[in-house]
């Protein structure tokens, strides 16, 4: 039985945002509740959406590394569903206690260990028998990439092509925060992530190509819409995994994303320093983790919103067959980062990523989607999903398109 209860853990910029989508539909959302590893974030985001939406939020202390206090926490609030957006390092934890609860699991990225910077499903997909038992969902990477990305692609196949061929997903902010440099959500996850070997589905099988700092790195300009023309670099994001696994006979998927040259050249600098180091180092008789110090120094993404400029523009271009005849659509979206700060006080990094989890669980509370074990977004009925995340705020264009070339 819904009770239309919901438990957002994770009060960062993609929690605030969460937190204020579910605060706008009262009529699924009928009790808030919002926790983290202290209240200080919890309570500010609550007085934010008092004075904004007029709606009371519950807060809570949990540590989400502590299977126990996660189930203590579930079992006082007995929410319909966990929307987890704090950090990958969670998502076991957190996908226990629903297990152990039996409650529906939701989140935006999947599980790393937090002594490798390495990401995969496969510690995530393990769960699947235990869920399906359970007779609970839990669906992963349901951000907007992953996420609404793995659902534009679910939503191009069912509508226009029999099968897809190529896949490319081109991830821009063209945004201007006005630090010299700041990272848009998570530093630690973002560094770890945008310092990875880079890899690609081509030809039935993963190809692997230097870094994004490497000067090899594989980068072309493409013309984004409303964005314009920037500089984009082949990464390897976590969305390509399921989607080779989940879309047959897809032959190749990129994933691009676009990075100034000042952004790269501090990063460069912060590598070559040591600074964006995860394993531990003795200072002063202490031991610190050079990344946590770095994040410590830097600005918090949610602090970014207030002076933020420009768009993001998120999309894929993906070329398909119906009937034997090839074509080529480019879906995407167009995001105002001041819009986003009007609207909820978030910048559209965090917009785009908080929106698609309230809409996730918006469908599995309403039944539109049904089922137990772990699904990855693209497993989920895509229409009904994009149609209510576009009543949400993040809208979506299909245009004819071209491939994009194979060498770049
Ligand atoms: P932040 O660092 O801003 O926020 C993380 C939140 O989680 C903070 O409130 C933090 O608390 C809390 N937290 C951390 N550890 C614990 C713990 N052990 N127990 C309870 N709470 C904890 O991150 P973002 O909001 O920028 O990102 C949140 C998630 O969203 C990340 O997993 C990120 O990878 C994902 N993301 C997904 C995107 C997508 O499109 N799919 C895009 C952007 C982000 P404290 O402040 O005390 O540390």
């Amino acid at each position: 039985m819904n009770t239309g209860t919901v438990l957002i853990i994770g009060a960062g910029g993609v929690g605030s945002v969460a937190a204020h989508k579910c605060a706008q539909n009262p009529e699924v959302f009928k009790k808030i509740h919002l926790a983290s590893r202290s209240l200080e974030k919890p309570n500010a985001i609550k007085a934010d959406i008092k004075n904004r939406w007029g709606v009371d939020i519950e807060t809570h202390p949990v540590d989400a590394d502590k299977v126990p206090e996660v189930v203590s926490l579930i079992q006082e609030v007995k929410p319909d569903v966990v929307i987890n957006v704090a950090l990958p390092y969670q998502d076991l934890t957190i996908m226990d206690a629903c297990l152990e609860t039996g409650v529906h699991y939701i989140d935006t990225a999947n599980y790393e260990p937090p002594d490798v910077a390495h990401f995969e499903y496969s510690w995530q997909w393990a769960y699947q028998d235990r869920f399906k038992e359970k007779g609970i969902m839990a669906v992963l990477g349901a951000g907007f990439d992953p996420g609404v990305s793995n659902m534009y692609c679910a939503y191009i196949l069912k509508k226009f092509y029999d099968k897809i061929r190529f896949i490319d997903i081109l991830d821009a902010n063209a945004g201007n925060h006005g630090h010299a440099f700041a990272t848009n959500f998570n530093p630690e996850i973002n560094i770890r992530e945008v310092t990875q070997i880079v890899r690609h589905w081509d030809k039935g099988k993963w190809v692997e190509t230097p870094a994004i700092l490497d000067q090899k790195s594989a980068h072309f300009t493409f013309d984004y819409p409303v964005a314009g023309p920037k500089e984009s670099y082949l990464l390897y994001h976590e969305e390509l995994e399921s989607l080779v696994k989940n879309i047959p006979g897809l032959e190749r998927i990129r994933f691009w994303m676009t990075f100034s040259e000042n952004y790269l050249n501090h990063l460069r600098v912060m590598q070559n320093i040591g600074i964006t180091r995860i394993d531990e180092v003795e200072f002063e008789g202490k031991k610190i983790v050079p990344i946590k110090f770095l994040k410590a120094l830097l600005p918090n993404p949610a602090s970014l919103a207030t002076n933020y400029t420009g768009k993001t523009v998120i999309g894929c271009i993906i070329t398909g067959v119906k009937d034997g005849k090839e074509s080529t659509k480019y879906i995407y979206n167009v995001c105002d980062h001041a819009e986003c700060f009007r609207e909820v006080g978030s910048q559209a990094i965090s917009y785009t990523a908080g929106v698609p989890p309230v809409v996730a669980a918006m469908m599995v509370m309403k039944g539109v989607w049904k089922g137990a074990g772990v699904y990855n977004m693209e497993q989920l009925d895509p229409e009904p999903f994009l149609e209510a995340v576009s009543k949400n705020g993040l809208p979506f264009e299909v245009v004819d398109y071209e491939t994009l070339p194979e060498k770049i």
